[in-house]
């Protein structure tokens, strides 16, 4: 008898203990966004087995069906763009052609600047490159003399134009010369900077680390020490720099079974927060208000449009924010602001000023070297303590040999004072008007000359969206290019604009945009079929995908037919 009431009691308890954990799963299930941002193990086996095949010949240009004088005129205006940038910057086209052998980032990049299917061709005929050698105001100049209006922000450090750079760089220069590159002893100027650092985040302590990635990683140990727990968790399209232990699914090779990539704005998150006892931490980046659950958008996946509708709504992400804060109070989880873009590009304070949310722990990097490589964590004394006092050798060990090297340390003051001078401080109280103005003067001008682009902005961060469901809107780069606007390798996705823009510079960009534009129409790549969409475009990719897979052929020919061959 007794026997069998223990037997039953360890039956029942194991079925209760697989109920629970079934409906954990389940919760965790709900909690992911049905899209491959919010599943990186398929994402990975999906770019595994994805096929390369591309469109030779006239596919190249109806690859959509386009009738044959559409076609041609596509051509023809390819052909004519191929040459003015071979014609306008030749010296640079052969400097960048050597940097590319050498220099594998440049290959990756120049292979990445439009979608696979028409890599071959596109680089073969615009063999582009971003090689400069001058910048002024917001300006920079290639090697053959040919100055454009920059729009790519230096990845974001370019916030206040690049003469404040160069100004800090040459006085946090001056000021550390004496010094020279002494590590493991701080300049004197580091207590300034750790005082202007707490003003700015609210926060207690603060640690130098060499680049956003690594403040990333630094936040992460700690949230982990502190709170003895092993996961964290991170949205779906969120990037907080190039580890894999938060850049998982495709670009990363490792099987994150320590990160949980969760639905960005949904309460199935916020409860796996609730329920969930191994959470140590959430990352946030709050440019993701701008395209909630999805990547940067970079003209090498545009295939089809990008979303015209939705933008970034401030008050239902504070919302979110807000909502978030008060679970990972609830449950002792280190809410970790992600501050490596945002932080002086939204507002002095960065997003936690924006949205009104205090983090745990904040990180930044970018702009706040003032023109030189760096990371930064302000958090609370709590999160940011190395060691335990009751347990010697139960260490949180972090260093790295840059970390505080004065040059930086000058520069960074030099930046931080800038910041706080009246004259900024109060130049962002403009900030969000001014650059909301600037986007709907030129959507307007857009929309009245019937061209289907419009833009979406988030202060001074613009992205191009596309409303014809045209298999060629990533064209629209090379026009803006070839219009002197430079851009990143990312392409439209993003316009990263510097505050020193006056109305007359952008005045002037607005006006290259829409001559680009309306040169893009003229050239026929937004013709589409009757009654397209992006989903018909989305199927028919899948289409050729499925084939090129089953079929074995890489390659279409001159009239668009599969030739076969293995697949790659
Ligand atoms: N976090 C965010 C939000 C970023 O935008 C970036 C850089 N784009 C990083 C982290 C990584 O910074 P870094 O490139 O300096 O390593």
């Amino acid at each position: 008898m007794f026997d069998h009431v223990l037997l039953f009691t360890i039956a029942a308890g194991a079925a209760l203990w697989i109920l629970l954990g079934l409906q954990a799963r389940l919760r965790l299930t709900r909690a992911k966004h049905p899209s491959l941002q919010g599943h990186a193990a398929i994402a990975r086996r999906i770019a595994r087995i994805m096929p390369f095949y591309e469109y030779g010949g006239e596919k190249l240009f109806a690859c959509d069906g386009a009738p044959e004088e559409v076609a041609r005129q596509r051509k023809t205006d390819f052909e004519r763009l191929g040459a003015h940038f071979s014609d306008r910057a030749p010296k640079t086209l052969a400097a960048g052609k050597a940097i590319e052998s050498g220099v594998s980032d440049a290959s990756f990049v120049n292979a990445h600047r439009v979608p696979f299917q028409f890599r071959s061709e596109v680089r073969r005929t615009f063999p582009l490159t971003n090689l400069v050698d001058a910048s002024h105001g917001n300006r920079v100049r290639d090697l053959d003399g040919n100055w454009s209006y920059d729009l790519s922000g230096s990845y974001g450090v370019n916030v206040f134009g690049h003469e404040l750079y160069k100004q800090c760089l040459e006085r946090g220069f001056e000021r550390a010369q004496p010094l020279g590159p002494v590590l493991g002893a701080y300049h004197p100027v580091v207590n300034d900077n750790v005082e202007r650092l707490r003003r700015l985040s609210g926060l207690d302590e603060v640690s130098f680390h060499m680049s956003g990635t690594e403040a990333v990683m630094q936040a992460v140990r700690l949230a982990r020490y502190h709170t003895n727990r092993p996961r964290i968790v991170r949205f779906a399209g969120a990037y907080h720099g190039w580890w894999d232990g938060v850049q998982v699914g495709i670009g990363s090779q490792r099987r994150a079974t320590d990160v949980y990539t969760l639905r960005d704005m949904h309460p199935a998150s916020l409860k796996v927060l609730q329920t969930r006892r191994d959470i140590a931490a959430v990352l946030v980046s709050p440019l993701q208000t701008l395209h909630p659950n999805r990547a940067a958008p970079g003209d090498a996946t545009l295939v089809s449009g990008r979303d015209g509708t939705g933008g970034h709504d401030r008050d239902r992400y504070a919302r979110w924010l807000h909502q978030l804060r008060s679970v990972c109070s609830e449950r002792g989880i280190a809410l970790i602001m992600d501050e490596v873009f945002s932080g002086f590009r939204l507002a002095a304070g960065g997003a936690q000023e924006y949205f009104g949310v205090a983090a745990d722990l904040v990180t930044y990097g970018k702009s706040l070297g003032g023109g030189l490589p760096v990371g930064v964590l302000c958090g609370t004394h709590h999160f940011m303590k190395r060691y335990r006092d009751d347990r010697p050798m139960d260490v949180c060990f972090a260093r790295g040999t840059f970390n505080s090297h004065p040059y930086v340390m000058t520069c960074m003051n030099e930046f931080l004072r800038h910041l706080e001078s009246p004259a900024v401080a109060s130049s962002y109280e403009q900030l969000h008007p001014l650059w909301d103005r600037r986007t709907a003067t030129l959507n307007r001008a857009l929309e009245e000359r019937d061209l289907p682009i419009r833009l979406a902005n988030v202060g001074s961060l613009l992205t191009v969206h596309y409303l014809a469901p045209s298999r060629y809107n990533w064209m629209f780069q090379f026009y803006l290019r070839a219009h002197e606007l430079s851009l990143s390798w990312t392409g439209t996705g993003r316009l990263i604009m510097s505050h020193d823009y006056t109305e007359a510079d952008f005045a002037a960009v607005s006006d290259r945009f829409l001559a680009a534009a309306e040169k893009m129409r003229h050239a026929g790549w937004w013709w589409h079929p009757p009654k397209w969409s992006d989903r018909a475009n989305r199927r028919q990719i899948l289409r050729e995908m499925l084939a090129a897979r089953l079929g074995g052929y890489r390659t279409l020919d001159a009239s668009g037919n599969a030739v076969t061959g293995r697949v790659r």
